[in-house]
């Protein structure tokens, strides 16, 4: 063992004892995280040498692939700069470079844009707008909020109250959480007659309706298509309800439009972005209004939010060689050809045992099982390791969300891992409780 290799290993023993890891039950967890030594393109290094391709590009970050060096350089010029500055009472090139540009970007007239430090912050901002905007206009009484099963929004407490209620726990935190109208995504023609009773009933008491356009992430990974996501739309429209567009995982080509609001030509009152915003690089996240929400702060009580580190420059500039990136790579051929290639590949998975669907949109490709339980995934994601796959499967899904820029053969290779754990899993989904 090299002298660093052995120091690496002293820091994960004593450290390991101090970092609380999310969403894990550090009791039982079985296998020590794996140590990331170092990234490029769509590969993670481990500490111990071994590689592993990056199947879900960072938690969806990483729509470059890591460390691209158009990103790279920008940050460390502005980090010789002005790493920060607070963002009150100042501002900066790289924000108002940055605002300018997303408005310009996104759909219709959205136009102002405040700037938080993650996408929860995002969701809470533009909650928070959509409350207080119905406050200024003189309208009392609207401060609950419409969100949909298999949704998700963060896990701040306000955006916990909006996720589907087993993700957000809401039956955990009862009485802590404030309560909402969690709806099913309407389907049929007798669902949607429901769905607009709903917000008739509801209207009265309902600041904003939010969704995250056309895919829902998180919470479940189920799709609807553009006809439905109009239809919910304009039924906001129609009740009066504001419609929040929740795009910090749809959003910068995912789904293989640059934002999924714009593929089914709705301009939402208010947006939120995230993740993929810096590339990948550092955490920054927007809530971006259309004008008449804005202009109802004109008078009277402002926005009251401020994040200590919003609009970080460092982040800003990110951001700012993201979108380049975007401008001058083709980006959404990639997410295009990316989504062929998991069509065709991830086809196999449907002989897989417990497997009810494969479903692909842009550079998503999603397998749905039955069910897994937490041995299961714990198994699964253990198996893809060994295979040199970084995927991590949830609740009952498995999925892969690489880089925009990988390479044909790294997806190859993950998909063939993806496809060949499944279809000898057995061992694994049998090992389980169910
Ligand atoms: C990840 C995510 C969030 C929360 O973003 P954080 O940066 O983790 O706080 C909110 N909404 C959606 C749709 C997300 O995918």
């Amino acid at each position: 063992m090299t002298k660093a290799s052995s120091e690496l290993a002293a820091w994960q023993a004593r450290g390991g004892n101090h970092v609380w890891l999310p969403y894990a039950q550090m009791a039982t967890m079985q296998v020590p995280p794996h140590m990331a030594l170092r990234t490029q393109g769509s590969q993670i290094i481990l500490e111990d040498g071994r590689v592993m391709i990056d199947g879900v590009a960072s938690w969806w970050t990483a729509c470059h692939g890591y460390n691209h060096p158009h990103i790279i350089k920008a940050m460390q010029a502005q980090l010789e700069v002005m790493p920060h500055i607070m963002f009150g009472g100042l501002n900066h090139e790289p924000a108002l470079k940055l605002a300018t540009r997303l408005a310009a970007m996104t759909p219709g007239d959205l136009a102002r844009v405040f700037f938080v430090d993650s996408g929860s912050v995002a969701v809470e901002v533009a909650l928070k707008m959509a409350v207080q905007y119905w406050l200024n206009k003189g309208v009392k009484g609207r401060s609950r909020f419409i969100s949909f099963y298999h949704g998700y929004h963060g896990d701040t407490t306000a955006c916990m109250a909006l996720c589907d209620p087993d993700e957000g726990m809401h039956a955990h935190f009862k009485g802590y959480l404030p309560e909402n109208t969690i709806a099913h995504i309407p389907r049929s023609e007798d669902d949607f007659a429901a769905f607009d009773k709903l917000l008739e009933k509801e209207a009265p008491r309902v600041a904003a309706l939010i969704i995250e356009p056309l895919v829902q992430g998180a919470g479940g990974m189920k799709f609807h298509d553009i006809q439905t996501l109009r239809r919910i739309h304009a039924l906001c429209a129609k009740h009066t309800i504001l419609f929040i567009a929740d795009e910090i995982m749809t959003g910068f080509g995912r789904l293989g439009h640059m934002f999924a609001c714009q593929e089914a030509a709705i301009t939402p009152d208010i947006m939120c972005l995230g993740k993929a915003l810096t590339g990948g690089t550092m955490s920054l996240a927007a809530a971006i209004a259309r004008p008449f929400i804005f202009d109802a702060f004109l008078h009277g009580v402002p926005l009251m939010h401020g994040p200590t580190y919003m609009a970080n420059p460092l982040a800003c500039v990110a951001a700012n060689a993201s979108i380049d990136l975007f401008e001058s790579a083709p980006r959404l051929q990639e997410v295009a050809q990316i989504e062929q290639q998991l069509r065709v590949g991830l086809e196999a998975c449907r002989k897989g045992k417990g497997v009810i669907d494969v479903r692909v949109k842009g550079a998503i490709g999603v397998v749905e099982m039955a069910s897994l339980d937490e041995a299961q995934r714990t198994a699964l994601k253990a198996a893809f390791a060994a295979r040199g796959a970084w995927v991590r499967p949830f609740h009952n899904i498995i999925y892969l969300m690489p880089a925009f820029t990988i390479s044909k053969e790294e997806l190859k290779a993950l998909i063939d891992v993806v496809v060949d754990v499944l279809l000898n899993a057995s061992p694994i989904l049998s090992a389980g409780n169910r």
